[in-house]
C-alpha cells in the first residue's frame, strides 16, 4: 500500500510516531493508501528545515527563485496524467476535470507567480520641498505556513505555496489529509526541479494535531488558510494573541441572479456548470439561483432538462460529467441538507437520491438536485452546504434579488447574468462580495484579486497582492543636503 510520507528537508520522511491515518478512494470507498499522522514534532521539524533554508533563500536572486519555479511548472506538466489520475483517485473528481483545470492550474500558479516576481518591485516617492527620498522594502516574513483543502487539491496548494516562495519565504505547508496525493507528488517534483532542501516542507496529517502546530507556532509568523469559516474563526482566534499576519479564504453561498434579457442559452449552459461542476464543491459554485419572474417556469424546464443529462459515474470513465463526493462524511452531511430542504417545505425538482454505480456499489456518489425554495431565509438556502445541490426562487425586481443575495452570511462571489449595461454596474458596485462574475462564471486571470468579504474571509490572493501578503513592507526615509 503506498505510504504518503512528509517531504522534510529536501527528502521524505515517515512521520516521528509512525502512525497512520487510512485514506479512502471515494470512487469506491476503500482504503488505498496510508497518510503520515504527523503531529507537533514534526512541524518543529520542518520549521527547522525552512528557517535553516530561509538564510540563503531570501538571498537568492529573483532569476534564480522564477528559474526553478518555471522548471516546477514544466515538470507539473510533464507529469500531467500521473498527477491527474492521483487527483481523480484521491478526491473522486473526473478525471477529466483534474486533467484539464486542476493540473494545469497547478502548473499555472508556478509559471505566474515565477513571472510576477520579476515584476514586483520597489516603490519610491521623492518628497520634493522636504529633501527626502522615500523607498518601499518588500521584504520576505521569514518562515510562513500554508494550509489547504480537498477540493481543489493541487490547484489550492500551489496558490498559496508559489507566492511564498516567489517571495523569498520558506514555507511549512499541510494539504488536506482528505486529499494528501498530489501534495505527496509535489515533493519529488521540487527535488527534481532543484529547489533547495527545506525551501518547501509538506507535512500530513489532522487539522486540530499537525494544522494546529503550524497556527500556534510562535515562529511561523504568517499563515494562508483555505478552507472552512468555522476553521479559519478558530485559526483568527488562535493567531490573534502572536499578531500573525493572516490570509483566510472561506466558505461560500454564492449567488447566481438571472435576469430576462440575458443570453439565454449562454446562461442556461454555464448555470449547470457553475451549479454541479466538481460535483458542487467549488466554493464558487453558483449554490443559489434567483430568477427573474418572466423567463422562471422556462428556466425551471429547461434547467431540470438539462440537468437530467449529467452522467453521475466513475470518474475514470470519459462520458461522467459528475464523480463522487469526496467521502462518506461529506456524502451524509450532504444528503442531511437534502433531508432538511423537505423538511423546510422546499421542493425537489430533480435528483435527491444516492447514486449506485456498477461495480463501484459502495463509492459515494449522489444526483445533482435542485430544490425550488419558497422562502430565502430558509437553511438550505442559507448556509453552504458544498455538494451537488442548488436552490432555486423566482424574483421581481432588481431590488429584490439584490436584497436575497446579499441576505447570507457569506460574501464570496456572485454571477450576473443580464445584457443591461446599467444594472450591470449598479448591482456590481452593491453585491457584497468579493467577486462579481457578469455573463460568465470562474473566469480567472491570476493577475486579479481572489477573495471575500463577510465570514467568506479576509485577505485577497492573486497578482501583486498575494505577494505584497508574503512580504512585509519597510518604509526607508532618507534626507539628503542640497549642497
Ligand atoms: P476545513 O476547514 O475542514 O479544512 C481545511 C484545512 O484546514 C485542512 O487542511 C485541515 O486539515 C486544516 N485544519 C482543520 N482544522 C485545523 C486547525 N485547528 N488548525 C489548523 N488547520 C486545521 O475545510 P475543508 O472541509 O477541507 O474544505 C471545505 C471548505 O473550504 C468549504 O467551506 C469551502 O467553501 C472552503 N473553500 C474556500 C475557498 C476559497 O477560496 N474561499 C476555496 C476552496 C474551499
Amino acid at each position: 500500500m503506498i505510504k504518503v510520507l512528509n517531504y522534510i528537508n529536501g527528502s521524505y520522511c515517515e512521520p516521528i510516531s509512525g502512525k497512520w491515518l487510512d485514506n479512502y478512494n471515494p470512487s469506491n470507498g476503500e482504503v488505498y493508501s496510508k497518510i503520515a499522522k504527523s503531529e507537533a514534532r514534526d512541524i518543529e521539524q520542518a520549521y527547522v528545515a525552512a528557517k535553516e533554508a530561509f538564510k540563503s533563500w531570501s538571498n537568492t536572486t529573483i532569476d534564480e527563485r522564477s528559474r526553478i519555479m518555471l522548471k516546477i511548472a514544466d515538470l507539473i506538466e510533464d507529469n500531467l496524467l500521473k498527477l491527474a489520475n492521483a487527483e481523480a483517485m484521491d478526491n473522486g473528481k473526473p478525471l477529466s476535470l483534474a486533467l484539464t483545470v486542476d493540473i494545469p492550474r497547478a502548473s499555472s500558479n508556478f509559471r505566474f507567480f515565477a513571472n510576477a516576481i520579476t515584476q514586483f518591485s520597489s516603490e519610491a516617492h521623492e518628497s520634493v520641498g522636504l529633501n527626502t527620498m522615500n523607498f518601499t522594502l518588500r521584504q520576505p516574513i521569514g518562515v510562513v505556513g500554508c494550509i489547504s483543502p480537498w477540493n481543489l487539491p493541487l490547484y489550492l496548494f500551489t496558490w498559496k505555496i508559489a507566492p511564498a516562495i516567489a517571495a523569498g519565504n520558506t514555507v511549512v505547508a499541510k494539504p488536506s489529509e482528505v486529499t494528501p496525493m498530489t501534495a505527496f507528488l509535489l515533493g519529488e517534483i521540487c527535488t527534481k526541479a532543484g529547489l533547495p532542501k527545506g525551501v518547501l516542507n509538506i507535512v500530513h496529517g489532522e487539522g486540530p494535531t499537525a494544522g494546529q502546530a503550524i497556527i500556534e507556532h510562535p515562529e511561523i509568523k504568517a499563515i494562508s488558510f483555505t478552507g472552512g469559516t468555522k476553521t479559519g474563526e478558530h485559526i483568527a482566534r488562535t493567531a490573534a494573541p502572536m499578531f500573525k499576519k493572516l490570509s483566510l479564504e472561506l466558505g461560500g453561498k454564492n449567488p447566481n441572479l438571472i435576469f430576462a434579457d440575458c443570453d439565454y442559452d449562454k446562461m442556461l449552459a454555464v448555470t449547470v456548470r457553475s451549479s454541479f461542476a466538481n460535483q458542487g464543491q467549488i466554493c464558487l459554485c453558483g449554490s443559489r439561483i434567483f430568477v427573474e419572474k418572466p423567463i422562471y417556469e422556462k428556466f425551471k424546464k429547461d434547467f431540470v432538462a438539462k440537468v437530467k443529462e449529467l452522467k453521475v459515474g466513475d470518474p475514470f470513465e470519459a462520458s461522467s460529467n459528475i464523480g463522487a463526493l469526496v467521502s462518506k462524511s461529506h456524502m451524509e452531511k450532504v444528503q442531511s441538507y437534502i433531508k432538511l430542504a423537505e423538511e423546510e417545505g422546499g421542493k425537489i425538482l430533480y435528483g435527491g437520491k444516492r447514486v449506485t454505480v456498477k461495480g463501484l456499489e459502495n463509492g459515494y456518489y449522489l444526483e445533482p438536485t435542485i430544490v425550488e425554495v419558497y422562502d430565502d431565509q430558509c437553511r438550505v438556502n442559507q448556509e453552504e452546504i458544498f455538494g451537488p445541490v442548488v436552490t432555486i426562487m423566482p424574483f421581481e425586481r432588481e431590488e429584490e434579488a439584490l436584497k436575497m443575495a446579499n441576505s447570507v452570511k457569506y460574501g464570496l462571489s456572485s454571477t450576473l447574468w443580464t445584457t443591461n449595461i446599467n444594472r450591470t454596474m449598479r448591482m456590481s458596485k452593491k453585491l457584497e462580495v468579493g467577486i462579481v462574475w457578469v455573463n460568465t462564471w470562474l473566469n480567472r486571470d491570476l493577475r486579479t484579486p481572489f477573495g471575500g468579504t463577510k465570514n467568506s474571509g479576509v485577505g485577497r490572493e492573486g497578482g501583486f497582492e498575494a505577494l505584497r501578503f508574503f512580504t512585509e513592507a519597510k518604509n526607508v526615509c532618507i534626507a539628503y543636503e542640497d549642497e
